[in-house]
């Protein structure tokens, strides 16, 4: 699983690879955000 941080609502999203990423709260393009591999 990797994790991003939104620029615009500063919310974390989840997603298990990391193509067309958009944000689930806000709708903004995530693909220019470093991802980063989440730990369980
Ligand atoms: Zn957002």
């Amino acid at each position: 699983m990797y994790v991003k941080e939104c620029p615009e609502c500063n919310r974390r999203s989840y997603s298990a690879n990391k193509k067309s990423w958009i944000c689930p709260y806000c709708g903004e393009n995530l693909d220019d955000v470093e991802a980063i591999r989440a730990k369980n």
